[in-house]
């Protein structure tokens, strides 16, 4: 039997009417003759309750029970589809993640896959039931606890179902109808794109466009699983929505194909830090330890006098998610304090956001940077720090110019739709 999975987000089984809603959805594909894994998120809200509940109850929490807690919101939604299915006479069963079982490792609450046995969905289907609804975002560790996959990890069941079970497509529903050039919340410029090559959703996604959690994006492009984006609240047709497909599939050829942005954003300067080898190691070393996802660096070397000698030190910059920044600042306090490394001042601004542009199309054109620099001045926004790859330039700016930036840009790259 042909199979595809089909995942719907918290919008998408927000109550029970849109639960209703997306089982008319599956029940057409079973009609079309395909076996379906539905994939749950928790109804939309619920993620967000249940860790505000664990954050109330515990400040320095043990993250195997916010685990058991925050994963139980996909259990009800899968009950609940697995019901509504039923009513509709489609043969259905729920599971939850150590009932498929879905092995991952026990890194709680960013757990990774380890496998996805076949045996027990297969043999379910084998016994004549026709949907199997599994709770995403979940799954349990070599210990037999529950693990989560980190925050929007319904995507990445989704995408690793259908690697483990050679599924047709993967098809995403959700509240968007597509991937759009930008975020349509913040612009209504946005284009919807027909296709997009895994590289630039991976880029879009990590740079902050939340339609598809990064990780998903990466085990599509590994496994090669045709993944579509597509809205739960329309009418829809195997044309409907974006596919994020090979490269060698995309026929619209454009520099930038999107414009990312990432909100919370904080900028950290240490000031006159000693330019000595080792140097990076010695400050980097204790955030990664602490657990600050560094993101951007820019070193700058200066000369400074020191009792009359001339002496090389360096201002060193880095970016981080704001919400990580008291972690920084102790990591490095604590660093200076036993001596590792020493430093005038520590500069923090945590009112800065990421703006980015991306395309494949930028391997092959120069001028990029340039002009993405020549909009952003024209709009009189500063920029705090430059980071480039191969197909993508993010820069730091003033949080309140972030909506300013994306519009412009995404103007200034032809993406804007025709009015
Ligand atoms: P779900 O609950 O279905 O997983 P999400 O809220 O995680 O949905 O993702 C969908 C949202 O992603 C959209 O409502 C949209 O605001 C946002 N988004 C950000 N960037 C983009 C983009 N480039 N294209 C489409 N949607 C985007
Ligand atoms: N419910 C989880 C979250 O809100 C997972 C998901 O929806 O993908 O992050
Ligand atoms: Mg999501």
């Amino acid at each position: 039997m042909p199979l595809l999975v089909m995942k719907f987000g918290g919008t998408s089984v927000g109550d029970l009417a849109r639960i209703a809603n997306a089982a008319q959805k599956v029940k057409r594909e079973v009609e079309r003759g395909y076996d379906v894994i539905v994939i749950v998120s928790a109804m939309s809200g619920k993620t967000n309750e249940l860790v505000g509940w664990v954050e109330e109850t515990s400040h320095l929490y043990d993250a195997r029970e916010y685990d058991a807690v925050v994963a139980s919101g996909e259990n009800v939604t899968a009950g609940l589809m697995a019901l509504r299915l039923q009513e509709l006479d489609v043969p259905a069963r729920s599971w939850q993640g150590w009932q498929v079982p879905i092995n991952t490792t026990s890194a709680h609450s960013a757990a990774r896959f380890v496998s996805i046995p076949r045996e027990n969905l297969d043999a379910k289907f084998t016994e004549g039931f026709k949907v199997a609804v599994v709770a995403g975002f979940q799954g349990v560790s070599p210990e037999g606890r529950i693990t989560t996959l980190g925050r929007g990890g319904s995507d990445t069941t989704a995408v690793a179902f259908a690697a483990a079970f050679g599924a047709e497509r993967c098809d995403i529903y959700t509240d968007v109808d597509g991937v759009y050039t930008t975020d349509p919340r913040i612009s209504p410029k946005a284009r919807k794109l027909d296709r997009i090559a895994y590289e630039e959703m991976l880029e879009l996604a990590s740079l902050g466009a939340k339609v598809l959690q990064t990780r998903s994006v990466e085990l599509a492009m590994r496994y090669k699983v045709r993944l579509r984006v597509l809205s739960s609240f329309e009418d829809t047709d195997e044309n409907s929505g974006t596919l994020v497909c090979g490269e060698e599939e995309i026929m619209e050829s454009k520099v930038v194909s999107g414009v990312a942005y990432s909100r919370d954003e904080a900028k950290l300067t240490l000031m006159s830090v000693e330019d000595r080898p080792g140097i990076a190691a010695a400050i980097f070393g204790p955030l990664a330890s602490a657990g600050v996802n560094v993101d951007m660096i820019v070193q700058n070397i200066s000369e400074k006098d020191i009792e009359g000698r001339s002496m090389a030190v360096t201002d060193m910059t880095f970016s981080c998610p704001v919400n990580q920044v008291a972690r920084a600042q102790k990591a490095l306090t604590d660093a200076s304090a036993n001596g590792t490394i020493t430093y005038d001042d520590l500069i923090v601004d945590t009112d800065v956001a990421k703006v980015s542009v991306v395309g494949i199309g930028m391997r092959s054109h120069a001028g990029v940077a340039a002009q993405m620099f020549s909009a952003l001045s024209a709009e009189n926004i500063n920029i705090k720090v430059i980071g480039t790859s191969e197909i993508k330039i993010s820069v730091l700016i003033d949080r309140k110019y972030m909506e300013l930036a994306v519009q412009a840009l995404h103007d200034a790259f032809g993406l804007d739709k025709a009015a």
